[in-house]
């Protein structure tokens, strides 16, 4: 099974990924982590990106579909992906479903995490205290949750089209959301 997970910065999908990843032995490809570690690792990938990601705009299309492709590719990632934080616009979308069907798959839900403003700055701020991200002020914060909405609104008629999209309150508890989103992933692996 292919996941996608999606939601605006701070909606939790990185703590709802862990969970799906560990309880279904998927893979979780963040392409947030992905870019992060360039920086970290400090490739020449990483010197072109660093100043795009800490504004809190989006990196090229083609240089976040180089770095899932390498792992859609890969056998032993073959239908065990979870995309969190990719695709962001409708181009990637497109784009994901082009790469998957290159390489024999497809994607089998869409599970996307509503939250408000307000309890997106209120989460911001608390991972700023335990993870001093440099994208994580609130004014950065705010410009990011905006840029979210603008680009991804096509991305989710896409998929409501395609009947893969599940809309999940993410507003209530970790636990909560858990239970759901097993819930629907029971339904689909029958
Ligand atoms: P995230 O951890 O998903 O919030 O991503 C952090 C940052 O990485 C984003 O603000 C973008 O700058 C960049 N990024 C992550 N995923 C993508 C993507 N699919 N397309 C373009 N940029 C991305």
């Amino acid at each position: 099974m292919n996941l996608v997970i999606f939601g605006p910065p701070g909606a939790g999908k990185g703590t709802q990924s862990k969970f799906i990843s560990n309880k279904y032995d998927l893979h979780q490809l963040s392409t947030g982590e992905l870019l992060r570690k360039e920086i970290t690792d400090k490739t020449d990938l990483g010197s072109q990106i660093s100043s795009i990601i800490n504004a809190g705009e989006l990196v090229s299309d083609k240089i976040v579909s180089n770095l899932i492709e390498k792992f859609i590719a890969k056998d032993i990632f073959k239908n065990r992906l979870i995309f969190d934080g990719y695709p962001r616009n409708l181009n990637q979308a497109k784009n994901l479903d082009t790469l998957l069907n290159k390489h024999m798959q497809k994607i089998d839900i869409v599970l996307k995490l509503s939250v408000s403003l307000d309890t997106i700055k209120k989460r911001i701020s608390e991972r700023q205290n335990q993870e001093n991200r440099a994208d994580d002020s609130e004014k950065i914060a705010i410009k990011r949750f905006n840029n979210y909405e603008l680009t991804i609104s096509p991305v989710i008629d896409y998929y409501k089209k395609s009947n893969l999209l599940k809309v999940i309150n993410g507003e209530a508890s970790i636990t909560e959301i858990n239970g759901e989103i097993s819930g629907l992933i029971e339904t689909i692996k029958g």
